[in-house]
Order: structure tokens, then C-alpha cells, then sequence
């Protein structure tokens, strides 16, 4: 009980500076933000220096959600750090990329304002001391030059330079360990929402605006069964790489209200590994799906892998390699042993062995897929999917093996809520939500089946948080 005196305490003297304490669970503020990852921590900076006050809530014990745990990659065109790598670049063919690759599937509008704004969110995370270094531009997707942003130290170095903004502005107060539980809904307006604090307490926060950034539903398995049954399906395969908090807890809740979701069966947002964590699939063995055929370049962009993975009968297929990969692979020979008799590997003396425990239906299919590979290797040349010739490896030395490869590490979600050019959250008939706004991995509508490139979801959540932030504030 004490402690919990001193926290809300602690919680009112902050808000006090700002905002004001109506009574002991409940507060006042301009602007809540949901959520301190990299959405939120935007939207929070730019809201408070527009002279808001903000309470930024988080329900975890710590701030940064996935964008802390990332490769801190920005896809961004035309900056000042590739301007330094003497790259030149525009925002329009940055666009154009997206919506090829997209298929135009995408909400146009948007993909257009993020590349447009992807520059300034360079500079605005540079202003927040983010370090990019024009030598560690690289490709990051499929574009025809370097557009990843590495951020020094990663996901780490960028989350620090915001959480750091944060701390030191007398704005912003930061409550961790306080989730927000819904929305209060006032007069057709959102006014604020409810929270728990740490003891477990109601909380009530009334505020001009709120911007929703809770990140993703990929820790729910009650949403993936909803809306991704296939990754669902993979029951304890399935991997979630990012945040614990990563609930759609804001999708939830403005859903609530009517708000419209889109593209929330997109599974484009996780990758192809291998089913045994012991026997990891290496770009230099080939797949093969259940002909016995390779059906992609097993070292092209992660979504080209994807997608072609998804595409096979019944998503089945393994990562075929000889006794010398598996050497390669350095795995203790007792674990083999056991993985092979757990039916968790597939060996074989022969080919025609390995194609047979692997139910593949003619295995003289395998026999020549293998043959053919070696062949291009011994030439160096992949004359099916033109891979890498240093990649390519013949496989000669038996036994043989197979894994299973699925597409099980999903590291984002890619639908969410539909938003306008404002950041506003859109009602089902396409109306705003007045008061509310969201950003981030919450928000749906800028990728489409497929993830175009590392530093996408980064980069639209800075630039549409930061919108969400500079429009809540406005907020009368
Ligand atoms: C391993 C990995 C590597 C990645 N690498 C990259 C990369 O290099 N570049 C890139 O562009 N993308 C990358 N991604 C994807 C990217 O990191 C995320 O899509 C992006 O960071 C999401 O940002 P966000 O602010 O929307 O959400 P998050 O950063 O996930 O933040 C959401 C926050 O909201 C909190 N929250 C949730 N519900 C509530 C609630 N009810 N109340 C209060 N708080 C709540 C969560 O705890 C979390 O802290 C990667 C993802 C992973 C997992």
C-alpha cells in the first residue's frame, strides 16, 4: 500500500508540472501516447515540443518495444547520410519501389508520405542522437541502391537516443508498467483512456487526444488463430521475435469504436527457418518441396523466400544437405543421433533413401534436382534461380539429410488500423475518430503481402508517429 502511495505520488508530482491531477485515479494531460516504442517515443517528443503536455504510457517495465530488440534499420531516401556516401536518391523512386512491390496493395497515400517524410525522420532521429554512418548504408530490401539505415548499436542505439529525448523533457512524463485498457469515448469524441497501474488500480487519464502505438498482435495467439491461421497453426513452432507486449492491444480497443482494420491476414512479416531450432537452414543448401524440386534461391531477399514458400502444396518443404554440411554445421553427433531418431531429421544412405523418408512421391525428382545442382556448381552457375556461384555446393557425400523448413520467426505484424494522412484513426465507414490517432506496427495499410525491405516498419512508424504526435497536440 505504501508503495503504492509513493508511486502515484511520484506519477502526480510529474503530471502536476504539466497537467494537472483531477483527483487520485484520475489524471489530466493535453496528449496520452499508448505505447513507448519507436511510434510512441515520436509521437511523445513531437507532441511535447509543440508545447503539450504528455503521459506516455507503457505497459512493460521498459521502454522500446520490437524497435528496441531490431537491427535499428531505417528505410529512408534522399538523406543527409547517403548525400555523405555520395549517393543520390529521391523520395519518388523510393515510393515507386514500395508500390511495385507492394503490388499497389497499399494505401498510396500513405506509402507516398512515408517515403516523402523518410529524410526528416533521418534527420529528426540524428537531431535525437541517433548515429547513422554513411559506410553502413547498404540494400536492405530489393531497391536499386542503399536505403538501410543502420543505426549505431542497432535497435539499442536508436531507441537510447529517443528514451534520452524523453527523459529529459519536461513534457513528457513516462509511466512504465502502466497499461492502457481501453478508450473513454465521450460526446463522439476519444477524451482519454484507462489504465492499470503498478499495483493493479484503475487509472483514469483524460487528455485533448490519444495516440494508440502498442506495436503488433504477433504475441497473441488469439488474434494469429483470428486473423493468421496458418502461423497460428504451427502451434510451439511458431516464434515471436519481438516484444512480449505485442498484444494488439490498441487495434483492440479502437476497434471498439468501429475502427477499420486492413490487410490483417498478411503473413509477410515473419521468415522461412528451419522446424529444429539444433539444425538451422543455411543459404547454401538448396529447398525442395514435396516434388522433390528447389522452388527459390535459398540465398534472395527473405521475402522472395517467402513468398515462394507459401506458394508451395501444403507450405511443405526441407532444406536438403550431405554429410559434409552437416559437418560444417559443427552439431554434437549424440544430438544428430537423437534428432534423426526423434523423426526431427531426415537421413539417408542414398538420395533415393532421403527422398523416401521425406514422402517426396518420385524420388528419381530429387535424385535429378541434385544432380542438376551439382552440375551448376561444378560450373558456377545456378541456371535455375541464378544464385550466388560462391554459395552453391554440391552434394556428394552421404548420408544425406533433410529438415523442414517453415515460415515460423515472424518478427512483425503487418496489419493494423486504418489511418489517413493525419495519422487519424478511420471508422469502418471511413469516417476520423476525432481524438484518436496511431502509428507504428498498430497501423496497416503501408505493406503490403510482403515486407519490401528492412527499416520499412521503422521508418513508418518514426515518420507517423511523429504526424500523430504534432496533430494531437493541435488538438482542441
Ligand atoms: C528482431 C527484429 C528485428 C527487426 N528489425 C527491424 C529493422 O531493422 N528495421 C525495421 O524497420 N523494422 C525491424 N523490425 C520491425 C520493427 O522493429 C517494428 O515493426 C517496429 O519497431 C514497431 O514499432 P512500434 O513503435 O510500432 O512498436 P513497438 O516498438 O513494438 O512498441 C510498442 C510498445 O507498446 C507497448 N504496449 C503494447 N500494448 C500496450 C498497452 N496496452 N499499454 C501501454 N503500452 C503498450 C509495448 O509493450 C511496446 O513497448 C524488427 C523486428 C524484430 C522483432
Amino acid at each position: 500500500m505504501r508503495q503504492r502511495t509513493v508511486y502515484l505520488t511520484l506519477a502526480i508530482v510529474c503530471v502536476l508540472l504539466m497537467g494537472s491531477v483531477v483527483s487520485a485515479n484520475t489524471l489530466e494531460t493535453d496528449v496520452v501516447v499508448v505505447g513507448a516504442g519507436g511510434g510512441g517515443l515520436s509521437a511523445a517528443i513531437e507532441a511535447a515540443d509543440a508545447g503539450a503536455s504528455v503521459i506516455l504510457l507503457e505497459k512493460m517495465a521498459f521502454a522500446g518495444g520490437s524497435t528496441v530488440v531490431s537491427g535499428g534499420i531505417v528505410h529512408a531516401a534522399d538523406t543527409v547520410v547517403q548525400a555523405e556516401a555520395g549517393i543520390t536518391d529521391s523520395a519518388e523512386d523510393m515510393y515507386q519501389y514500395r508500390m511495385i512491390f507492394a503490388n499497389a496493395q497499399v494505401d498510396a497515400a500513405l506509402v507516398k508520405l512515408a517515403s516523402q517524410k523518410s529524410a526528416d525522420a533521418i534527420d529528426f532521429l540524428i537531431a535525437n542522437g541517433v548515429e547513422f554512418l554513411p559506410e553502413r548504408l547498404y540494400i536492405a530490401g530489393s531497391e536499386p541502391l542503399p536505403r538501410g539505415h543502420r543505426a549505431t548499436d542497432g535497435g539499442g542505439g536508436l531507441v537510447r537516443g529517443l528514451t534520452d529525448s524523453v527523459d529529459a523533457n519536461p513534457n513528457i512524463t513516462l509511466m512504465l508498467e502502466t497499461p492502457a485498457t481501453d478508450l473513454i469515448h465521450e460526446n463522439g469524441r476519444v477524451v482519454g483512456v484507462t489504465a492499470q497501474d503498478k499495483e493493479g488500480e484503475e487509472l483514469e487519464i483524460r487528455a485533448k487526444a490519444v495516440v494508440l502505438a502498442t506495436g503488433g498482435f504477433g504475441n497473441s495467439m488469439e488474434m494469429l488463430r483470428r486473423h493468421q491461421p496458418h502461423l497460428a497453426a504451427l502451434g510451439d513452432s511458431y516464434y515471436w521475435a519481438g516484444t512480449p507486449g505485442a498484444t494488439g492491444d490498441g487495434i483492440i480497443m479502437a476497434q471498439k469504436l468501429g475502427a477499420q482494420t486492413v490487410k490483417m491476414e498478411s503473413e509477410g512479416g515473419s521468415l522461412v527457418a528451419s522446424a529444429v531450432d539444433e539444425v538451422p537452414a543455411r543459404n547454401w543448401m538448396i529447398y525442395v518441396n514435396q516434388q522433390g524440386q528447389r522452388f527459390v534461391n535459398e540465398a534472395a531477399f527473405y521475402s522472395f523466400i517467402i513468398s515462394q514458400f507459401n506458394q508451395q502444396p501444403q507450405r511443405l518443404a526441407w532444406a536438403v544437405f550431405d554429410s559434409a554440411m552437416l559437418e560444417e554445421l559443427d552439431i554434437d553427433e549424440d544430438v544428430v543421433t537423437e534428432l534423426v531418431s526423434d523423426g526431427k531429421l531426415a537421413a539417408g544412405g542414398s538420395v533415393e533413401e532421403l527422398a523416401a523418408e521425406l514422402g517426396i512421391a518420385n524420388p528419381q525428382t530429387l535424385v535429378n534436382t541434385i544432380q542438376r545442382h551439382n552440375t551448376d556448381a561444378a560450373n558456377g552457375e545456378d541456371t535455375i534461380f541464378d544464385k550466388d556461384p560462391s554459395l552453391l555446393r554440391p552434394l556428394t557425400e552421404g548420408p544425406f539429410y533433410g529438415v523442414q523448413i517453415l515460415n515460423r520467426r515472424s518478427l512483425l505484424t503487418i496489419g493494423g488500423l486504418r489511418i489517413n494522412t493525419n495519422a487519424e484513426v478511420l471508422t469502418t465507414t471511413g469516417e476520423v475518430i476525432p481524438g484518436l490517432m496511431a502509428a507504428g506496427e498498430t497501423v496497416g495499410g503501408l505493406i503490403g503481402e510482403y515486407y519490401p525491405g528492412s527499416g520499412t516498419a521503422i521508418v513508418d512508424a518514426i515518420v507517423f508517429g511523429r504526424i500523430a504526435g504534432q496533430n494531437a497536440a493541435a488538438a482542441k
